[in-house]
């Protein structure tokens, strides 16, 4: 018997953990994973790798007590709620589109039985929904967002909360296999791994962060966007470990981008699929057999441009993709290639271990012109500029695309002006930057006109 069940989803830890502290309170607790396949079909093998690695860590740090079910939690949570005999089911509150509708179900189907859906906490530092402009409307503008949020403020982290004994049912189901991720190499996984590489990361690169954040030939960043979307660390952990100083500062700003797009997909809900700014609905793009073959080079890295290329085949190879090299690559396949941003986003939700709804459908808006970027739609990344600017060396594109590891660094990021011997994609593109570029532009001016 347990006095309540934790249903955990996006919250693969036990420290800063207000779920469990609330479940805590009432007894002993029934830890519960369902593995939902409204969910799990749609997911790319790399995400549901990193699930599984993380879920049988977080179940060996549970001594084994983590009962996992397959199937509709609108079914599956009431059920075990009612096999334990638990009163409540505690849970950290979705924001997202399909959480909010499935925890409301849930909720609907518990009270019918005499039990309550009890939410506490979210993945986020302030809940989605919490910071509003003076006249209650939500921001769409992410500076005024972050002038706020700072103003609102966020809570300490939780106290630590270490049951001594977990509840236990019979009927947990065997997670599924593993899937095979070929040479695809994923870092440690879990709680641990996460804060160690917090603790590295602070004493490392974190007051370099300003100025080296945006350079993808070094690991200059955090790399916990995957242990952020699976909680197996909490922003405001990392958030109370922050100063003023100009690193910590722009570090901040970061995680703030992370809870902005959950705030607006949760004011806009359709825009997981949808643009924000419907007056760019009529945009043309190109489909048919060509446009589908530019894709395809797209996605395996064979555009031609070193510094697109590299960031899709250093996705292919990790999982995951330095945040400078996905605005490139995504503004190519846009504004280059003129394929619509729902299509790229398809490939980095299949392809990405942090793939996140929320940041990944509003970074590819952002880029598209279609979202919440202040600057002008005209925004179109130049490729070749990008890689010089950020890869000066051309370390990065040599890492990841192995045909250009012997041209020299004046030619490395437009081989096609002089190195010899390469294979035909570096000695003609696939398109011209120059000329795609008017060509965007003129489409996202009629688009406006109509
Ligand atoms: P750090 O630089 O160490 O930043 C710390 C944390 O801040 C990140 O882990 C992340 O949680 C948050 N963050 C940083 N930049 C952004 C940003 N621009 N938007 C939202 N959050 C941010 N991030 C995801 O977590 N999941 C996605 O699916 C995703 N898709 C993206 C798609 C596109 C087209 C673009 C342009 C960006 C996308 N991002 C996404 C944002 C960003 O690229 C990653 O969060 C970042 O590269 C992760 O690396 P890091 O943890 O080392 O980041």
């Amino acid at each position: 018997m347990a006095s309540s069940v934790w249903w955990i989803r996006r919250d693969l830890r036990l420290s800063d953990q207000p779920a469990l502290v609330s479940a805590a309170a009432a007894g002993e607790v029934l830890p519960l994973f369902v593995i939902d396949p409204s969910l799990w079909r749609p997911s790319g093998d790399v995400r549901r790798a990193y699930l599984l690695r993380s879920l049988r860590e977080f179940d060996s740090v549970l001594a084994g007590a983590l009962h996992v079910r397959i199937g509709d939690p609108t079914i599956v949570v009431p059920n075990v709620a009612s096999l334990c005999g638990a009163s409540e089911v505690h849970v950290a509150a979705d924001f997202g589109p399909y959480g909010r509708k499935r925890d409301g179900a849930v909720d609907a189907e518990l009270r019918i039985a005499g039990r309550s859906l009890v939410r506490t906490g979210s993945p986020y530092a302030v809940a989605p929904g919490r910071v509003r402009k003076d006249d209650g409307t939500p921001y769409r503008v992410f500076t005024p967002f972050y002038r706020a949020w700072l103003a609102h403020g966020w809570r300490s982290p939780a106290p630590p909360v270490r049951p001594n004994q977990w509840a236990r049912l019979d009927g947990s189901q065997p997670l599924p296999p593993e899937p095979d991720l070929g040479p695809l190499e994923l870092p440690p996984v879990g709680e641990v791994a996460a804060q160690t590489r917090w603790s590295e990361f602070r004493a490392s690169d974190l007051a370099d962060y300003a100025d080296l954040r945006d350079r993808p030939d070094l690991s200059a960043t955090s790399g916990l966007s995957a242990a952020l979307k699976w909680g197996e660390i909490h922003p405001r952990t990392l958030l109370a470990d922050l100063d003023d100083s100009r690193g910590h500062e722009v570090f901040r700003r970061e995680l703030a981008w992370r809870e902005f797009y959950a705030d607006v997909l949760h004011q806009a809900p359709e825009t997981a699929r949808r643009n924000l700014r419907t007056e760019l609905d009529s945009i043309e793009y190109d489909q048919g057999a060509s446009a589908d073959q530019r894709f395809e080079a797209w996605r395996f890295g064979r555009t031609g441009y070193p510094f697109v290329d590299a960031g899709m085949r250093q996705l292919l190879a990790e999982g995951w993709m330095h945040n400078r090299v996905r605005m490139v690559a995504a503004s190519f396949l846009v504004k280059d290639l003129h394929l619509p941003w729902t299509r790229g986003a398809r490939w980095f939700m299949q392809m990405l271990r942090d793939a996140d709804v929320a940041s990944n459908q509003h970074g590819w808006q952002w880029v598209a012109g279609t979202g919440t970027d202040a600057a002008p739609y005209f925004r179109v990344f130049n490729p070749v500029a990008q890689g010089k600017r950020f890869d000066a060396h051309g370390d990065y594109v040599r890492r990841y695309v192995p045909e250009l590891r012997d041209v020299d660094g004046v030619h490395i990021h437009e081989p096609w002006l002089g190195a010899s011997g390469l294979p035909s994609e570096y000695t003609q593109r696939i398109v011209d930057h120059e000329v795609e570029r008017q060509d965007a532009l003129d489409r996202y001016a009629s688009a406006r006109r109509r």
